[in-house]
């Protein structure tokens, strides 16, 4: 088989390239997953979407993406559960508390509804708040919460539409190399289920362009291709309530521990928190370590919360990078090696808008700034620019 462009991984990132290279008019494309769909983060995560961020560039990517989360249910005619109820930020120490006023006044500049709160204020965003020890909190009314599963059947179904391939239980095991370019993919046919094993089934796709979306898969199946990454996958635990009568506006994120939490259009309480250490690699299994931290400071935000029955509960991974931003764009070699990677525990609310970015990168070969400023190499030369607004 030969396809013009292979994007290894089905998650928000390669699904949403896939269906903006087939928009542009690049439909000879081959999506694979050595999983199901949902099987990675993508199908893992909060579905928190929002534009608080420290940095310009993150910040106008999020206004187009959340532009994009509201128009999504008619453009590709499924029910997303998108919700505009905010995200109000906690600050507890005094070093949080510049990191939002700092944020607060940049996003401000970019046009952004963000306004800081006094703890008292935030009780008028959330009453049943304990504010006791908070020191400052932000609050943009436009960011919101999303149900991340028919986001990915929505993109996988448009791209299939436009006449993309999609190949779920195929995993990337290798590449063909000849001169600074890969040749072809090799595939090997795994077994359907939780944890993917491979068979004997094998097989080449030759193609003209790989695109890596393989999250925190990433480092391992770029070194396939001979390329080196920084950025390593962590374990991140998440849960859900039994549902409440709605009562919860905004995701609240606590910068000073790692706490999120929203409530689901269904009514649950869905978050989690950092907990450290972590397994090194992949290692997607839950810890009761996890469900007693998130418990304690959940109910030090919210003491109401505290009969509530946790009835759900699983974990995922981010992919962390040494700057907290992604790595993406062309690799110098193998040439035609696209990487879209390294998206921390912000890459879902990123796929919307990176996908159109992707697309267009792997089909022009531009080097607009964003891919310049996000590139693998600027771990070499050191130009880094660290983000600050990070959950979990
Ligand atoms: C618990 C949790 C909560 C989060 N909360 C949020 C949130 O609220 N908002 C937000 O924006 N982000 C959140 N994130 C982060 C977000 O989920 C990720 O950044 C995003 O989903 C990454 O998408 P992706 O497509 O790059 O990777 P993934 O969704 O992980 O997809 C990668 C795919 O590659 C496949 N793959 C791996 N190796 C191979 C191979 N060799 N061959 C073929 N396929 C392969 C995997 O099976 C997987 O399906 C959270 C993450 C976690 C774990």
């Amino acid at each position: 088989m030969k396809k013009r462009v292979v994007v290894v991984g089905a998650g928000i990132m390669g699904l949403s390239t896939a269906f903006h290279l087939a928009k542009r008019g690049c439909t000879d494309v081959l999506v694979v997953d050595r999983g199901y769909l949902c099987g990675g983060a993508s199908g893992r995560n909060g579905g928190g979407v929002r534009a608080q961020f420290s940095t310009e560039t993150n910040i106008r990517l999020m206004q187009e993406s959340i532009a994009i989360c509201r128009d999504f249910a008619a453009a590709m005619k499924i029910n997303v559960w998108f919700r505009q109820g905010g995200y109000l930020f906690l600050a507890r120490t005094p070093e949080r508390a510049r990191d939002l006023e700092a944020s607060c006044a940049l996003q401000t500049r970019c046009g952004l509804p963000t306004r800081l709160l006094e703890p008292s204020e935030a009780r008028g965003i959330v009453p049943e708040l304990d504010p006791s020890g908070v020191l400052l909190a932000s609050f943009n009314p436009e960011d919101g919460v999303l149900f991340p599963w028919p986001f990915l059947w929505g993109y996988a179904r448009a791209a299939r539409d436009l006449g993309v391939e999609l190949a779920t239980f195929q995993e990337v095991v290798g590449f063909e190399r000849e001169g600074g370019r890969v040749t072809a993919v090799r595939l090997c046919r795994t077994t359907p289920g939780e944890a993917p094993e491979r068979t004997r089934e094998e097989s080449l796709v030759r193609c003209d362009e790989v695109v890596l979306c393989t999250g925190a898969w990433s480092p391992e199946v770029a070194r396939l291709a001979g390329v080196s990454l920084p950025n390593h996958p962590h374990r991140h635990e998440i849960c859900s309530t039994e549902p409440l009568k709605p009562w919860l506006g905004p995701l609240v994120a606590d910068l000073t521990d790692g706490l999120y939490f929203s409530q689901s259009m269904r009514g649950e309480i869905v978050g989690g928190i950092s907990v450290e250490p972590v397994p090194d690699g992949i290692d997607q299994r839950s810890s009761r370590q996890f469900l007693a931290r998130y418990a304690r400071s959940l109910v030090r935000a919210v003491p109401r919360l505290a009969g509530v029955k946790v009835l759900r509960q699983w974990a995922g991974c981010y992919d962390l990078t040494p700057d907290a931003n992604p790595i993406v764009g062309r690799v110098d070699d193998p040439e035609n090696l696209t990487l879209a990677c390294g998206f921390m525990g912000h890459g879902f609310m990123m796929g919307p808008v990176f996908g159109r970015l992707l697309a267009e990168h792997v089909l022009t070969g531009e080097r607009s700034a964003l891919f310049q400023r996000w590139s693998l190499e600027r771990y070499r030369t050191g130009e880094l620019l660290t983000e600050t607004m990070i959950i979990g």
